[in-house]
């Protein structure tokens, strides 16, 4: 059965550019609450571990000094079936190929800076959460 939490960032770029209201607008809109909220910087080394995953892909570097390179906002979110509704809210990674109506489409400068992230997964979901919120943190 699907989970019914998601978590997302707010990316460098979109917090710097003032779209934290625009885009908390879509999430919400989006028929998702938000659970947990902070806005915070990542240094090097926490970005570094948040995109493990991906350490061996060749866009790891670059990734780890964006995500770094200023503050972002964090929040875990619930809907029914929110991972898959998330990413669908979201649209693709590459915001050439975003829909229409999706928050990369109206916000994503690149496929880098695309101005937010999204769990892909249920299991991840919960381990980028805990990343960031404590149990006082969620309401
Ligand atoms: P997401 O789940 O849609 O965010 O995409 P991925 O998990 O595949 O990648 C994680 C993040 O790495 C993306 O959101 C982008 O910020 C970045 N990224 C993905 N692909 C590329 C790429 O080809 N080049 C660069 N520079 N960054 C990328
Ligand atoms: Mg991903």
């Amino acid at each position: 059965m699907a989970g019914n939490i998601t978590f997302t960032m707010i990316k460098p770029d979109a917090v710097a550019d003032n779209h934290i209201g625009g885009i908390t607008k879509m999430i919400e809109e989006g028929g998702f609450r938000v659970v947990a909220m902070k806005k915070t910087k990542l240094t090097e080394e926490r970005a570094g571990k948040f995109y493990e995953v991906h350490k061996e892909r060749p866009f790891y570097g670059d990734l780890v000094k964006y995500m770094s390179s200023g503050p972002i906002v964090a929040m875990i979110l619930e809907k029914d079936n929110a991972v898959e509704d998330f990413r669908k809210l979201i649209g693709a990674t590459n915001p050439a190929q975003a829909e229409e109506g999706t928050i990369r489409k109206k916000y994503a400068k690149s496929i880098e800076a695309n101005a937010v992230h999204g769990s892909d997964s249920d299991e991840n979901a919960q381990i980028e959460g805990d990343f960031y919120f404590s149990a006082d943190e969620r309401f």
